[in-house]
């Protein structure tokens, strides 16, 4: 049988990448690696262990006795660090909020692309993040490059936290996201940038389903 394409889906905080990557991923029945949810994974474990977030070798450390686990579940991917779940903690304001400083750190991502690239090796792979068509899957069959305006990400954000019976403020989830996209995109280390052969779609008017036919038809045309 001819290996699988890899289909690589990046761009900025809350553009609908998990959720269109996973729906595509149940399609294809491939597998759907959310590296966010990595990055995250290790920050979570560096506050536990009150590490330094902005210190690169240690967290390199850390993160060489750290096993991170994408399980699928039955609703939503499951994430276990040192076989623990952590898939509510790693969405916490305090993780996102300081993700993008240990995603920065050069020792930290060449570590992360390591155990990623292995995960993609035979092929049928969803993979999305901010670096996968640039720098991770640089050779992937198709590379999207998910976006949507800024108040659109927030509104969507704001209503599944309030769906939720979580209190959210839409002005400070705005500031949020920008603020997150501003530190992953002026990063030294593969910054958030769309690949030169990256096909872009703008979701801010699309519905979820839209998205992921597109790239379904994409990935058909590709395959
Ligand atoms: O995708 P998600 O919003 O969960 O990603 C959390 C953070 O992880 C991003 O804001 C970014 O700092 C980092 N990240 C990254 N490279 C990736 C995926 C995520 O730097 N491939």
């Amino acid at each position: 049988m001819n290996k699988r394409i890899n289909i690589a889906i990046d761009g900025p905080a809350g553009a609908g990448k998990s959720t269109v990557a996973r729906k595509v991923a149940d399609h294809l029945t491939f597998l759907y690696i959310d590296t966010g949810a990595m990055y995250r994974a290790l920050t979570f474990k560096a506050i536990e262990n009150e590490v330094d977030l902005e210190d690169g070798p240690a967290l390199k450390d850390l993160l060489d006795t750290t096993v991170i686990d994408l399980q699928v579940g039955e609703s939503e991917q499951l994430v276990l660090v040192d076989h623990t779940d952590v898939t509510t903690d790693i969405r916490s304001s305090h993780v996102t909020n300081n993700v993008s400083f240990v995603a920065r750190q050069s020792e930290v991502r060449e570590e992360m692309v390591k155990r990623q690239k292995l995960l993609a090796d035979r092929g049928g792979v969803v993979m999305d993040g901010r670096d996968i068509g640039t720098h991770v899957l640089p050779k992937s069959e198709l590379k999207v490059f998910l976006i949507a305006s800024v108040e659109e990400r927030a509104s969507r954000r704001y209503k599944e936290l309030i769906e939720n019976g979580i209190e959210a403020d839409y002005d400070q989830i705005k500031d949020e996201i920008a603020l997150r996209d501003k530190r992953d995109t002026e990063r030294e280390v593969a910054p958030l940038v769309k690949a030169s052969d990256a096909i872009e779609i703008d979701t801010t008017t699309m519905s979820i389903s839209d998205v992921v036919d597109h790239i379904l038809q994409l990935a058909k045309e590709r395959a």
